[in-house]
């Protein structure tokens, strides 16, 4: 097994190595520099033509910006990645966890490249139904399924992870009520061990999610949920998110492979017919370069899981950061440049309420800031020591701490890099801060940009409906018991 761990690869053909000296067309594909270089000269022109255009003003001090050809080329490297590695004819689904950017027009146009969907609530489900995804393009796999959200699933047709025991009864029930043609499985946890990042880890001994494989007596109640089920035709194992080493992916993989040709082999046929082997392929934050690669990783698990990718599976993946972290870019108008204890300090317009996991663990989720001035083109300059700070009113609103770039000054723009999945679709509604509005952005074939509105900022009067606006008396004239 090669040695891919976390952010590097050393013996692969575009790891992180000379990404600063390419250019021209060698090599221009899927996760090689020039389509890094190619990816980034989309975004400065991005920027500049979103100031031009007036989508970033001093009204309009926020905007959430999608790539929409890079959204199409990593869709296409993703698929590519795979074909690579089956054999002619496996199925193979890709379902985005739409968690990671759950706006409609994203999961449309990831459709219209061939993936589907993995959904974790009802919320998410609507979300993809609305995006037009058939229910064989679905997957539901989330730990807290009501029976309500079950029975409709199983209505759908659309597949489903059971997480536990408890969730297999429910869905007992409803197999003895109703035919359904939703594919079903088990998810389990096949507890090969956490990754840098505790809140991302889902492996561990004690994760939360699916059937801890390695618990006692587990293994063989897993071996006969499916005995007495003929139904149960799918496997499920998500090993790990952002932090997880690629090799300990492959690990959790190879143990739900293994637990499936056991589970095969004792029924004595082939019952399970299709691996789900989740998503988690982390995203490079420190730089530009695409690393790891989809095909690095498709790679490594053709290598680690001999027997695979040989037909006998079909397969699912479930892929959410990876696909649209890089495409992703949040950019703020810089409201004022201070300095406070001899360090200087933008005050930009984007901090915890798009940026919340960076602003309450920055150690493990660092963002990289670029500096535009005030047209919106890259910043020249002396690299300068420095914070960016968000609006909210609490003095730990950093979207940076201790940034070395050129000095933000007041009326320029701060762009919080590869932030395409959980952050500016993730808001938080501290201090009743807007959600910006998310503009999709691509050549528009004369040399400009064109933008497509993903989703409109929020207003004000929709921040007062949604906190209660409706109901300005209702606490002020709710019978009190009289007072004795
Ligand atoms: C979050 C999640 C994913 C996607 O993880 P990424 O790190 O965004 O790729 C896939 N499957 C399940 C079950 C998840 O909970």
């Amino acid at each position: 097994m090669g040695s891919y761990d976390d952010t590097t690869g050393d013996d692969v053909d575009s790891g992180l190595g000379d990404y600063d000296s390419a250019g021209g067309a060698a090599g221009n594909g899927p996760g090689t520099p020039a389509w890094d270089a190619d990816r980034v000269a989309r975004r400065d022109d991005a920027v500049r033509a979103a100031v031009e255009q007036g989508l970033l003003a001093p009204g309009s001090p926020i905007v959430g910006l999608l790539d929409v050809t890079g959204i199409r080329e990593s869709a296409t490297a993703l698929r590519a990645a795979f074909d690579a590695v089956v054999a002619p004819g496996t199925p193979v689904l890709h379902a985005f966890a739409v968690k990671a950017t759950p706006l409609v027009p994203v999961l449309r146009l990831l459709r219209e490249e061939g993936i589907g969907a993995e959904v974790a609530s009802p919320g998410e489900l609507a979300l993809a139904r609305a995006a037009g995804l058939r229910p064989e393009m679905t997957v539901l796999d989330s730990p807290a399924k009501t029976p309500a959200e079950l029975r409709e699933a199983l209505a759908l047709g659309i597949a489903v992870n059971a997480d536990n025991p408890q969730e297999l009864d429910r869905i007992d029930a409803l197999m003895r009520s109703a035919a359904s043609r939703s594919p079903l499985g088990i998810r389990v946890n096949p507890q090969v061990g956490g990754g840098s990042i505790e809140a991302t880890s889902t492996a561990t001994a004690t994760s939360k999610f699916g059937v801890a494989l390695l618990d006692e007596g587990a293994r063989e109640w897993v071996v006969r949920a499916y005995q007495d089920r003929p139904w149960l035709t799918r496997l499920h194992a998500h090993t790990g998110s952002q932090g997880i080493p690629l090799s300990l992916m492959a690990q959790g993989v190879a143990a739900a492979y293994t637990l499936a040709e056991e589970i095969n082999r004792r029924i004595g046929r082939r019952q399970i017919d299709t691996l789900d082997i989740g998503g988690g392929l982390p995203v490079n934050f420190a730089s530009d370069a695409t690393s790891p690669t989809y095909a690095q990783y498709a790679r490594l698990l053709g290598e680690a899981v001999p027997g695979l990718f040989d037909g006998r599976y079909g397969l699912v993946t479930e892929f959410g950061r990876s696909l649209l972290a890089k495409h992703g870019t949040v950019v703020a108008r810089v409201e004022y440049a201070k300095s406070a204890g001899g360090r200087p300090v933008a005050v930009t317009h984007a901090g915890v309420q798009v940026a919340t996991r960076t602003v309450y663990a920055p150690g493990s989720w660092p963002l990289r800031i670029g500096a535009y001035d005030g047209k919106g083109r890259p910043k020249e300059g002396p690299a300068v020591l420095q914070d960016v700070a968000g609006p909210a009113c609490f003095s730990g609103d950093l979207l940076a701490e201790g940034a070395t770039l050129p000095l933000l000054e007041q009326g320029d723009y701060a762009a919080a890099l590869d932030t395409g999945a959980y952050y500016f679709a993730h808001h938080y509604a501290y201090n009743s801060l807007a959600r910006p509005g998310i503009y999709g952005f691509a050549p528009d074939g004369a040399g400009g940009i064109a933008f497509a509105t993903v989703r409109e900022a929020q207003s004000l009067d929709e921040i007062v409906a949604e906190s209660g606006g409706a109901h300005a008396s209702s606490l002020t004239t709710l019978a009190t018991p009289p007072r004795r």
